[in-house]
């Protein structure tokens, strides 16, 4: 008898699943590949076979056009999707069931089954609301690993209709203005229109040339965005009293020269941290994350009741702390190349 979850194997670059020989979100080319979303510190090209959501596919064959080919003569990677609730078996005996984790479109959560043991890798997280995905749903295992990328206590999200609240009062305000809002192209901007909508926001929405296809995605995944135009194809003065959401880095480049006196905004679970509002120039920060919050994590953990707790993703020591204090036994992952892409 082996010791409890020793098929489970992290590693550096990623969590191999001995038994079946596989890993999940390895950060360089494998065999065969568990992708739990399709941000680029999860999800990368040239691996021998891609499982993942039908989502998550799609978004990796937009993005890095896995399944079509990757640039570095290698093979075309093998697509398999899974969709969500369904349970697929992998050699050595393993069932792999992915689970939505509430982070971006197609984001799963994988739960593997292997001995009679239970262990869930969350993959990115969040708890909060969101119109532009499913709902995380939380499952009973043995093994709970989980990210920490807000594993503070100072990390507390603000609710979203406070934020678009704020966001709509200052283009109110200032109506021969344009809000730029600052959004990562894959999840974020996507999450700030739907809720934008959400919100009753109903004027058309001005995008950066490098959101409009992963916001097409989104819409034929049936996350309905509203009226959506090009800033490229906009007379200037046509933008004022919208908003714009472009990429972080076009709202620091010469690109928004095109924006009629832009208010520059940006939305990230980062903004909670006044330095980096102000390093960036950010004028109106919106407190906007994709990934849960300190209670979120923790709470999330008391939920699910795991028998271990692995962390990974950031800042563990302090959710390490937190668990040790509440008799859980827990470990911290050290994993590389995990970045804040998405946030
Ligand atoms: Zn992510
Ligand atoms: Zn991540």
């Amino acid at each position: 008898m082996s010791a409890p979850f020793s098929w489970i194997r992290p590693e550096p670059w990623g969590v191999q699943i001995v038994p079946a020989d596989c890993w999940i979100d390895p950060g360089r080319a494998v065999d065969r590949a568990l992708v739990t979303h399709g941000h680029a510190d999860h999800a990368r090209g040239g691996h021998g076979e891609t499982i993942a959501t039908p989502e998550t596919l799609a978004i990796m064959a937009l993005r890095y056009r896995t399944g079509i080919e990757n640039g570095e003569g290698e093979m075309p990677s093998k697509a398999t999707p899974v969709q969500y609730g369904e349970t697929i078996n992998l050699p050595g005996g393993v069932k792999a069931t992915f689970v939505p984790a509430g982070h971006v479109l197609g984001s799963a959560q994988i739960l593997l089954e292997h001995a009679g043991e239970r262990v869930v890798i969350t993959g990115d997280y969040k708890r909060r609301h969101d119109p532009s995905c499913a709902p995380f749903e939380v499952v009973p295992c043995d093994v709970f690993i989980t990210e920490a990328t807000f594993g503070l206590p100072v990390f507390v999200h603000p609710p979203i209709e406070q934020e678009m609240a704020k966001l709509l009062g200052v283009l109110a305000a200032n109506r021969d203005q344009c809000v730029a809002v600052g959004a990562y192209a894959l999840g974020k901007a996507q999450r700030v229109i739907a809720e934008l909508r959400a919100a009753g926001h109903d004027q058309p929405i001005y995008l950066h040339g490098a959101m409009e296809k992963m916001c097409r995605l989104y819409e034929e995944h049936g996350v309905d965005l509203g009226e959506l135009r090009l800033v490229a194809e906009a007379e200037k003065d046509d933008m004022r009293g919208h908003i714009v959401v472009a990429t972080p880095a076009a709202l620091n480049d010469r690109w928004s020269r095109r924006l009629p006196d832009p208010i520059t905004a940006m939305a990230s679970g980062w903004m909670r941290v006044r330095g980096r509002a102000r390093q960036r120039g950010v004028e109106l920060p919106l407190i906007i994350s994709d990934h849960a919050d300190w209670n979120e994590l923790t709470s999330t953990i008391l939920e699910v009741n795991p028998t271990e707790t692995w962390i990974t993703h950031g800042r563990e020591e302090a959710l390490l702390r937190w668990c040790e204090l509440g008799q859980r036994k827990a470990r911290a992952l050290a994993m590389v190349g995990r970045e804040e892409e998405g946030e």
